[in-house]
């Protein structure tokens, strides 16, 4: 009796750890730390690797033209700001300078 319970068990292990082995739909978890930056010299909202010193590197350029970026939720578009330091230095430097609604880190990313 506990003996066929054992053998069913242990091939639905060996199912379970078959449909896992396949391996072909769960991607890999990118570890690398991703930010939206504003190219200044196309005024387009990047996503690139986060880095501490800006401007950034562009990821296809290769160009020094990324300022991190903040989403402002009345433009629906992500503005540069002059750097991290500055935001904490200063306050309502998170505000956007049009419309002077606070920005978020979090807004839609670009693709
Ligand atoms: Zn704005």
């Amino acid at each position: 009796m506990s003996a066929k319970v054992n053998i069913r068990q242990a091939a639905a292990c060996l199912f379970l750890l078959t449909a896992i082995g396949c391996g072909e739909t769960a991607p890999p978890v990118a570890e690398v730390t991703q930010s939206v930056y504003v190219d200044i010299d196309t005024m387009q909202a990047v996503v690139a690797d986060t880095v501490m010193q800006t401007p950034a590197v562009h990821p296809v350029t290769g160009k020094r033209t990324l300022q991190p970026a903040l989403y402002c939720p009345k433009c629906q578009q992500w503005h540069a700001i002059p750097s991290v330091e500055q935001i904490n230095r200063k306050p309502g430097a998170t505000r956007c300078p049009k419309t002077g609604a606070e920005m978020t880190a979090d807004g839609p990313w670009p693709e």
